[in-house]
């Protein structure tokens, strides 16, 4: 049963993020709603929770920055209660081919989108193994899969982000807890809506179900994943892409 316990998802403020946290609401859970910057999106969340009659809160934190995630957890433990279900889903893109890509470019796009959820993850780890359950849900890419032209930092964190999933769930099973990552292809969001029109209809071209899914339907997955019916699915990768990579 997820009612009553507590989600921490990141960059819930807007498009899947925000999708994710009134999912969780939905099937009864309190949510620590986490932006980086953009307060007002961020409110808007928590009032849409607080009209489903769940309980929210808004908290500011760059993922990036490793004593703001210790500093984010600890203020969500004491304001929510123990952290259950964390969602790394935090992230940005900072596309360029790999020759223009400034270094600076790199290592941003790696920091928010990989060691982000790191720094979460070892924060509510001895919580986990404390209840002995909880669920790691961390949002990848297809561009992890395929690659993608343009995108050689944020294909890299993405996929990296896969590798981290699979050795937390190895090391965390034993105490009942799951690490699984969601893979999303083309979801309309501010992020697919800043793409050049060009590159959206290409890769829109790509998608056998022939068009770009909702933040809900990646939503609808994240929260199976963290309910009790989802127990005996740890270190997957699933897309949900229209059938983009399969
Ligand atoms: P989005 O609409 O651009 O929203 C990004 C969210 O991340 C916002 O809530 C933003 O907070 C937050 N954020 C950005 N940098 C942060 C930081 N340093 N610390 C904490 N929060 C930060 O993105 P989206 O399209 O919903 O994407 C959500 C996730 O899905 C991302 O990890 C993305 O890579 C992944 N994804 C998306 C697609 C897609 O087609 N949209 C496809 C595959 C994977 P503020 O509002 O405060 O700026």
């Amino acid at each position: 049963m997820l009612k009553g316990k507590t989600a921490l998802v990141t960059g819930a403020s807007r498009g899947i993020g925000r999708a994710i946290a009134l999912e969780l609401a939905g099937r009864g859970m309190h949510v620590a709603v986490v932006y980086a910057g953009n307060e007002q999106a961020a409110r808007q969340t928590q009032q849409e929770i607080e009209a489903m009659g769940a309980k929210a809160q808004c908290f500011a934190c760059d993922v990036s920055d490793s004593a703001a995630a210790a500093a984010l957890v600890k203020q969500v433990q004491e304001t929510l209660g123990p952290v259950y279900a964390l969602v790394n889903n935090a992230g940005i893109t900072c596309d360029k081919l790999a020759l223009q890509m400034r270094d600076a470019d790199f290592d941003r796009v790696l920091d928010v989108n990989l060691k982000g959820a790191f720094y979460l993850i070892r924060q509510c780890y001895s919580g986990f193994i404390r209840q002995r359950g909880g669920r790691i849900v961390n949002i990848s890419s297809v561009a992890a899969l395929m690659g993608n032209a343009g995108q050689a930092n944020y294909s890299a964190a993405k996929a990296g982000l896969i590798g981290l999933t699979k050795s937390v769930a190895r090391e965390l099973a034993g105490r009942g807890v799951t690490c699984n990552a969601v893979a999303p292809g083309m979801i309309e969001t501010d992020m697919t809506r800043a793409m050049p029109e060009k590159a959206q209809s290409a890769l829109l071209a790509q998608i056998p179900l022939g068009c770009a899914g909702t933040p809900r339907q990646v939503a609808a997955l994240v929260g199976f994943l963290c309910a009790d019916e989802a127990a005996y699915i740890t270190g997957a990768v699933i897309p949900v892409d229209g059938g983009l990579c399969m």
